[in-house]
C-alpha cells in the first residue's frame, strides 16, 4: 500500500441522503451518492472514477450477460461509536476476487488498488453508514466483461465497480431449511468456490421451490449423492455437535468465507474443539434426534450469524434449541459485533480503518 491510487472524483450536486428513510432500509434496495468504476484496457487498470451512483452504458453484445464472466465481493462497513468507519477485513475479501477472476479468465485486481477503491467511495460517503445498532453499509465490488463481441471467449475488456448501500440486519428470523437432494449448486471442477454471478442464477430455483414448501434456505449438498453438507442458501454452515464447533472443509464446491474464518479463529482462540472436515447429513440429522446437535447457523457477511431453527429431511422436520438458549452463537454473534463496531481492541487487526 505505498502508492496512492489516481482517482478523480464527481460529487453529486443533489445528494439523496436525507430524504432516505434509514428506518426501512431492505437489504440492497438503498444506494448511496456515489460508486466507484474502473476500467481494464490493453492490460491493465486505468480510468479509477467515483462518480454520482447511476445508470452505466455498455454494448449489449457484452460476454457477462451472455456468457457470465461476471463476479461480486461483499463486504461490509461498520460505524463505531467515536464516529470512526471501518471496514472489516477487505484484504480477505481481495484475495477472493482474485481467485474468482481467475476461475473466470478474467484479470487480476492488485490488492491495493481494491482495498483503496473501497476505502475511497466509503470516505466519500461516510455520512451514509449507519449509526444505528446491528445497522451498517454493504459494500458491493464487482468485475464484468466488456468487449462488444458475442464470440465464447474470454474478454479484453472490463470493469471493476463499487457500489454502496445503507442496510439493517439481514435475517431477524429463526430459519426453517431443508436438505436440497435433487438440486446442486456446485460440482468438483465447477466454480462453487468463486463467487461468480452464475452460481447464484443457478441456485434460484432451488429457493424459489424451497419459498413455496414453506422453507426459508436450503441446505446445499454435494453434487455426487447429496450426501455431505455444504452451504446454506449463499452462506458458508456451522454446527456445534458433541460441544466440537464443525463445518465443512473448504473445498472447490465451497466458499471460502470471511465470516466462517473469523468464526473459526475466535471459536480457537477460545479453547473451543474446532473440526473443519466432510460433514454426513446423516450425522447431523442424527444429532437433532439426540439432541447432541445443540447449534447450527449459517454464516457470512450479509447474514453475520443466521440461527437455524429446523432442519427438514426427506419430508422429516427435525426441531433444535431456541437460539437464545445457545452458548456458542449468542457469544460469537456478541463478540463480532464488539470487534466490528470498535467496542472491543481489534487485536487481529481485522478493522480497516476509513
Ligand atoms: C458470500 C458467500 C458466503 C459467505 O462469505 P463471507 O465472506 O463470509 O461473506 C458463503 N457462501 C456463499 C455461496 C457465498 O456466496
Amino acid at each position: 500500500m505505498t502508492e496512492t491510487l489516481d482517482i478523480k472524483i464527481t460529487k453529486t450536486n443533489h445528494s439523496r441522503l436525507q430524504e432516505t428513510d434509514f428506518n426501512n432500509l431492505q437489504f440492497g434496495k438503498t444506494f448511496s451518492d456515489h460508486m466507484f468504476v474502473a476500467d481494464y484496457e490493453n492490460g491493465e487498470w486505468k480510468n479509477f472514477q467515483i462518480v454520482p451512483y447511476g445508470e452505466v452504458s455498455f454494448s449489449p453484445a457484452i460476454s457477462a450477460l451472455h456468457y457470465g464472466q461476471s463476479f461480486f465481493e461483499g463486504i461490509k462497513a461498520y460505524k463505531h461509536a467515536d464516529g470512526q468507519v471501518s471496514v472489516f477485513r477487505p484484504d480477505k475479501n481481495a484475495a477472493r476476487f482474485n481467485k474468482s477472476a481467475e476461475r473466470l479468465c478474467m484479470p487480476q485486481l492488485p490488492e491495493e488498488i481494491f482495498v483503496q477503491s473501497i476505502a475511497a467511495v466509503v470516505d466519500v460517503d461516510r455520512d451514509w453508514v449507519p449509526s444505528k445498532a446491528h445497522h451498517s453499509m454493504y459494500i458491493r465490488p464487482f468485475m464484468f466483461a466488456t468487449d462488444p463481441f458475442l464470440g465464447v471467449q474470454p474478454s479484453s475488456t472490463y470493469k471493476f465497480m463499487v457500489l454502496l448501500g445503507p442496510v439493517g440486519p439481514y435475517f431477524s428470523k429463526t430459519l426453517r431449511v431443508k436438505v436440497e437432494t435433487f438440486f446442486t449448486r456446485a460440482a468438483e471442477g465447477g466454480m462453487g468456490y468463486a463467487k461468480s454471478s452464475g452460481n447464484y442464477g443457478g441456485a434460484m430455483l432451488a429457493g424459489k421451490r424451497a419459498t413455496e414448501q414453506g422453507f426459508d434456505q436450503v441446505i446445499w449438498t454435494d453434487a455426487k449423492n447429496h450426501e455431505y453438507v455444504e452451504e446454506m442458501g449463499a452462506a458458508n454452515v456451522m454446527f456445534v455437535l458433541d460441544g466440537v464447533l464443525i463445518t465443512p472443509s473448504t473445498r472447490d464446491t465451497i466458499l471460502d468465507g470471511v465470516t466462517r474464518d473469523t468464526v473459526l479463529t475466535l471459536a480457537r482462540e477460545w479453547g473451543m474443539p474446532v473440526e473443519e472436515r466432510r460433514i454426513s447429513v446423516a450425522e447431523i440429522i442424527e444429532g437433532a434426534k439426540t439432541g447432541k446437535l445443540t447449534d447450527a447457523f449459517g454464516a457470512g457477511t450479509a447474514a453475520t450469524i443466521a440461527p437455524v431453527g429446523s432442519i427438514s429431511y426427506n419430508g422429516e422436520e427435525y426441531f433444535l434449541i431456541d437460539p437464545k438458549e445457545r452458548e456458542f452463537s449468542q457469544k460469537v454473534l456478541k463478540e463480532l459485533d464488539a470487534i466490528k463496531y470498535g467496542r472491543v481492541a481489534d487485536t487481529h487487526g481485522w478493522n480497516y480503518l476509513v
